[in-house]
């Protein structure tokens, strides 16, 4: 797979995702993600950002303040 941006190469390595609501933070650790070697630009695929967007709208609402998760913990 290509970047989008400057057509890099891409490797998967494990980030943060940190999702800013407002009212609460979420963060959730090791999340697999396609990153750029040339430029850093960090995508997810279909599926991960799928699984990102559900944690996120169980965890909103519930938590105000930080929350922490990591990714394959999260049901
Ligand atoms: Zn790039």
């Amino acid at each position: 797979m290509k970047c989008l941006l400057c057509k890099g190469t891409l490797h998967e390595e494990r980030t943060n995702y940190i999702a800013d609501l407002g009212k609460c933070v979420i963060v959730i650790r090791d999340v697999p993600a396609l990153v750029c070697d040339q430029c850093g630009e960090k995508s997810y695929s279909y599926h991960v950002s799928t699984r990102i967007q559900e944690i996120v709208n169980q965890i909103r609402g519930v938590v105000s303040g930080i929350a922490e998760v990591t990714y394959s913990d999260a049901a």
